[in-house]
């Protein structure tokens, strides 16, 4: 810290004002001394004097009257009265004086009448007298008796003195006390002054930052704090520095100069100093023109900038990168202030397509649909509902002017100087907007195709079935006929391809039927322990030919009264019961069923086949639900099939809103799982399902009439029911089929649906018109190829009793016919679709 504030310091002060208070009380003291001697004392004297010469002037009048007095004793006697003061002679003959307190000397010189010689003319011994001469005159001659000297005794002159002086010294007493009690309150109100100055200066000592007291010229630092000297200065000759080598540029000083020349303060100026290790120090300079009391001085403090300003530096190099960056590229990126509402930064495309906007107001003004970079900056998107960004906003937007098409982004950001801005990137997506145009019309292109190839395919494996049908047909009557033991060999041949290929028809019919969306599910009652129990005889024969056991198990607590499409669900059962049977060579093929109750509506029956076959590798449990995946697919196959079964099944279960998998997969057997959800049905309706039924033999042989147009399969099922003991009679078409109903009696009609001039749902509306009543209520069993939903529904409208699909076995139409006759005119409805198989 610098001394020379210490100089002026108030303990000097407080030196100087105890000096100038010992002077004080030495001056006064000597004053009064002297005033003592010289004043006070004579005046006193005087005084004494001239009381006494009073005293005496009054008394040499009684004297003089008493010496008139002629008798000596008389006048003794009166001088001894009255004359308490004078020096009377008590013996005139020895002349003796008597001393009172005034001696009384006559002048002899006058003429006294001798017996005035009474008075004696003796020195008095009185050292301590004033002597007042005074001459006598007699009252009544005015004759001049003598020449009296009265001596009056100063004793209490003395006493009035030494009062006096006893005041006089109280009075210095007091005096010098009272200069003390001054000095004593004066230094003890500066000392606490010192101690402000002290702590004041140690706080300017102790500033976090660097400050000066500069001379009032600025040339001269008075005093700097330890910051300042830490920086700055040299310690030894701190003071001494002149203030303009501080400055690295000669011109910031002259600012400060010029400022305080015109008594104006400085505040926040900023320039770079020069330390005293040469470090760059960029500042923050203040300064004030402050009054001390020895003078003006200036007060400059800094602050030192030197992070910040390169903090700004490295912001201001990555800002230039970061638009470096984005003026690279190819997308429209702009940054405006989410209150201000201006634009702080675009890149050089969003400048090339739509001017330089920077600086420029946004959105505020923008119209809707206007094309310009404010078309697109609206934040409502990315703000909250309390008006806080959120999230990113992405969204499309076309430039009406150029026709092109971006997609923005809009997000906010903290931007350098810490305020929430909107950044909004744009890229142009016009050639992927066309892409995508061209990919979309290809998709539909494609799934147009898919859709024409799915119907193809199944409108194709639909013709193919109808001449299949013949061909297994007519197989089958070829075998009929005991042909020799070769041929049998060949037809069984036949009959094995063409079963094979019929299967295969059959399931890409499926598949392509649910591709091609056709797929229609019912949702019919039925029992849950019925539907099994149909499952399981259908292929208990194949299990016991090949010496498997097979069983099925229904938890009791399962609800058993369910509804679903029955036909696709038995379909799926049959598939997963095949399969295992198939890959099964010895040990046993379960089903296990068990469910509850879902909710109050639906119960989930999870269905589960359990074998003991040749197993399924665990990495092959999701692939082998995809079309024609097979583990045996090599040349030398052991196992029939398509391919096509399990991905029927799983598009099935997952059209009715399940899951189907496959469990615990392994080498040792397989488990095939589904789930469903199946409503709960109120009543299942009596309803017997050909296909669950053992074959029904006909009571006797009937006469049918065979509505069929195609020749062949009209041929094989007129033999085959011929070989069964039925009369048969043969009608082209629904026109035919009602004109021999209506001219012979016939027990059953088996109509195929699609025949020329009148259909089979045509023709079996006018038949259930007939007026005959044996007639109209004759049995009609459809034929076709294959049952959808839709014709179903046509088909029970129209008043058929049942169906029976393409192609069948001479066992099937025996037991259907035979159903039919024997619920004549019942509303059953035989459902013998080629899936029940
Ligand atoms: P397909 O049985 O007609 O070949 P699927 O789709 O029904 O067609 O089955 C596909 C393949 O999955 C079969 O070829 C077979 O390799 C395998 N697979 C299906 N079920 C079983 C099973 N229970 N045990 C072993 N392998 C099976």
């Amino acid at each position: 810290m610098n001394r020379d504030l210490l100089r002026h310091h108030p303990g000097s002060t407080l030196a100087y004002i105890g000096l100038v208070f010992l002077l004080l009380t030495a001056g006064m003291t000597s004053l009064a001394g002297t005033y003592w001697l010289f004043s006070l004392e004579p005046r006193l004297n005087a005084d004494a004097k001239t009381q006494a010469t009073v005293l005496a002037q009054s008394q040499s009048w009684i004297l003089a009257d008493t010496l008139l007095v002629q008798d000596k004793e008389q006048r003794m006697t009166r001088l001894a009265e009255t004359m308490d003061e004078i020096l009377v002679l008590t013996d005139p003959n020895t002349d003796t004086p008597f001393v009172n307190s005034i001696h009384i000397e006559l002048d002899n010189s006058l003429a006294a009448p001798p017996d005035r010689s009474v008075i004696t003319r003796g020195k008095t011994t009185c050292t301590q007298c004033f002597i007042s001469t005074i001459p006598l005159y007699s009252k009544t001659t005015r004759e001049l008796l003598g020449i009296a000297r009265f001596y009056s005794s100063s004793e209490f002159y003395q006493q009035l003195k030494s009062e006096v002086r006893l005041k006089f010294g109280i009075g210095i007493v007091a005096i010098i006390l009272f200069l003390s009690a001054a000095w004593w309150t004066i230094r003890k109100l500066l000392q606490r002054i010192t101690r402000s100055v002290h702590s004041q200066l140690q706080i300017f000592d102790t500033m976090p930052f660097p400050m000066f007291v500069v001379s009032h010229d600025l040339q001269r630092i008075i005093l700097s704090n330890r910051k300042t000297r830490e920086h700055f200065l040299p310690a030894e000759n701190a003071t001494e520095h002149p203030l303009l080598q501080l400055f690295e540029d000669p011109h910031d000083y002259d600012v400060l100069l010029r400022a305080h020349h015109l008594h104006h303060d400085i505040d926040g100026y900023e320039c770079n100093l020069r330390t005293r290790n040469s470090k760059p120090y960029v500042a923050l300079l203040s300064s004030t023109l402050v009054q001390f009391p020895q003078g003006n001085a200036v007060i400059l403090s800094i602050v030192d900038i030197t992070l910040q300003k390169q903090a700004e530096a490295i912001i201001t190099k990555s800002e230039e990168r970061f638009a470096t960056v984005v003026d690279s590229l190819d997308d429209l990126v702009y940054v405006a202030d989410m209150e201000s509402h201006r634009i702080l930064f675009m890149n050089r495309p969003m400048k090339a397509l739509f001017g330089n906007k920077v600086g420029e107001t946004c959105w505020k003004t923008v119209q809707q649909g206007q094309s310009g970079p404010c078309s697109f900056c609206s934040t409502d998107a990315i703000l909250d509902a309390g008006g806080q960004p959120s999230g990113v906003h992405v969204w499309d937007f076309q430039n009406e002017s150029t026709g092109e098409w971006y997609t923005c982004r809009d997000r906010a950001i903290t931007w350098t100087n810490g305020r929430t801005v909107l950044l909004k990137a744009a890229s142009n997506i016009t050639e992927l907007k066309r892409v995508q145009v061209e990919l979309e019309q290809a998709k539909e292109a494609a799934e147009a195709a898919s859709l024409a190839k799915s119907i193809f395919l199944a409108t194709m494996s639909h013709e193919i079935r109808t001449p299949m049908n013949g061909i297994i047909g007519m197989v089958r009557l070829l075998l009929r006929t005991k042909p020799r033991a070769d041929q049998s060999e060949y037809i069984e041949a036949i009959s094995t391809s063409s079963e094979q290929l019929m299967l295969l028809l059959n399931d890409i019919l499926d598949l392509s039927k649910i591709e091609a969306g056709k797929l229609e599910l019912e949702s019919q009652p039925f029992e849950l322990d019925q539907l099994l129990h149909d499952s399981i005889v259908l292929v208990q024969n194949i299990a016991h030919q090949k010496g498997l056991r097979l069983s099925y198990t229904l938890a009791s607590s399962t609800p058993k009264q369910l509804m679903a499409d029955t036909t696709r669900l038995r379909q799926i059962l049959l598939n997963l019961l095949s399969n295992a049977i198939k890959f099964t060579q010895q040990g046993h093929v379960s089903l296990l069923v068990a469910g509850e109750k879902s909710s109050a509506t639906t119960a989930r029956i999870r269905f589960t086949i359990i074998d003991t076959g040749v197993g399924i590798p665990p990495d092959m449990s999701e692939q082998i639900f995809d079309e024609f995946t097979q583990l045996d697919s090599g040349v030398a196959r052991r196992y029939e099939g398509t391919g096509l079964g399990l991905a029927i099944c799983k598009r099935l279960v997952t059209a009715m809103g399940g899951t189907i998998w496959l469990e615990s997969p392994g080498e040792q057997g397989s488990t095939f799982s589904f789930e469903l959800d199946l409503p709960l049905a109120q009543q299942v309706p009596v309803h017997h399902l050909l296909d669950g039924e053992a074959a029904t033999a006909p009571i006797r042989p009937c006469r049918v009439l065979l509505a069929e147009d195609n020749k062949i399969n009209s041929l094989v099922a007129k033999s085959l029911l011929e070989q069964s003991g039925h009369t048969v009679t043969v009608a082209e078409n629904g026109a035919q089929a009602i004109t021999k109903l209506e001219s012979a009696d016939y027990d059953i009609i088996l109509m195929d649906l699609h025949m020329p001039e009148v259909d089979g749902i045509e023709a079996t509306h006018r038949i259930r018109a007939l007026a005959d009543s044996d007639k109209s209520t004759i049995p009609i069993i459809a034929l076709t190829a294959d049952i959808m939903h839709a014709e179903r529904e046509k088909c029970l409208a129209a008043g058929m009793n049942g169906f029976i699909a393409k192609p069948f076995t001479p066992e099937k139409l025996e037991t259907i016919i035979a159903q039919a006759i024997n619920r004549k005119a019942s509303e059953a409805t035989l459902d013998t679709s080629r899936h029940a198989d």
